[in-house]
């Protein structure tokens, strides 16, 4: 049985971390949605750079939560078990899971928009902001996806052709609003699979789920995993 989870920020909220589109979601008097795109990047490298920089300092004092530690703890049993995760911030894999494909990047990487290099870089807070490549002292953007721009295509194929296998789909903490990650659940509706949600609120997906359960995700989790068992 293969069972594939798609997360987005809602996981990650019990461990403290803001979703974009909840009502804890505000930084100073900016709007992220605003903030995670190119065009204000390019207007501006040292807000989005003090946006991000606080954002990881969170995520550095934040611990995987027991959602996370749950899903770890299924692929151990399950084998077959995937998490499709919209993060940037790598709670999944510092919970223990290691089938885990990020589609939108991860906070911890930073890239070169001039000469392209790619590395991680942990320190938070960064010494410099924003900060600058050491091959060619280019300005360096965070290694995520922001709005507006394509996701890694080896990441999205994957994703892909698990929502085409699965036999059990799990949505948990997304608004399913972004898209192409929005897809995924009904790409595997239409080839089959149970579809479960877990989220405090109705989303998109709601109406398609066969389970739909109004829970925080680990207590939502608690309740459903019988079903994959
Ligand atoms: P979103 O902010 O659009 O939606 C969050 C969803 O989580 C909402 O539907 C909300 O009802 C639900 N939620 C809130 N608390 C929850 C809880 N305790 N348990 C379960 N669900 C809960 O997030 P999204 O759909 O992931 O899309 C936003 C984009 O923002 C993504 O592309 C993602 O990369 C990025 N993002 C990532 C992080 C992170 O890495 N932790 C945080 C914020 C935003
Ligand atoms: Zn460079």
């Amino acid at each position: 049985m293969k069972v594939v989870v798609l997360t987005g920020a809602g996981i990650s909220a019990e461990s403290g971390i803001p979703t974009f589109r909840g009502k804890d979601g505000l930084w100073k008097k900016h709007d992220p949605m605003k903030l995670a795109t190119p065009e204000a990047f390019g207007k501006n490298p040292k807000l989005v750079w003090e946006w991000y920089d606080w954002r990881r300092q969170l995520i550095a004092k934040a611990k995987p939560n027991e959602a996370h530690l749950l899903l770890a703890d299924l692929e151990k049993k399950i084998g077959d078990f995937w998490v499709v995760t919209q993060n940037v911030d790598g709670l999944h894999q510092r919970a223990g899971s290691k089938k885990v494909i990020e589609l939108h990047g991860n906070i911890w990487k930073v890239r070169c928009t001039s000469c392209g290099v790619e590395d991680y870089d942990y320190r938070a807070p960064l010494p410099e902001i924003p900060p600058k490549c050491e091959s060619c002292g280019g300005l360096l953007r965070p290694g995520v996806v922001w709005f507006g721009e394509s996701l890694p295509i080896d990441a999205l194929q994957k994703a892909f052709a698990l929502s085409q296998e699965a036999d059990i789909f799990l949505v948990i903490g997304t608004s399913a609003q972004v898209y192409p990650a929005a897809e995924l659940p009904f790409i595997a509706k239409n080839s089959g699979a149970k579809l479960i949600e877990i989220n405090p609120e109705e989303t998109p997906v709601t109406p398609y789920a066969d389970i739909s359960v109004r829970k925080t995700a680990s207590e939502g989790l608690k309740e459903i995993i019988p079903e994959l068992l």
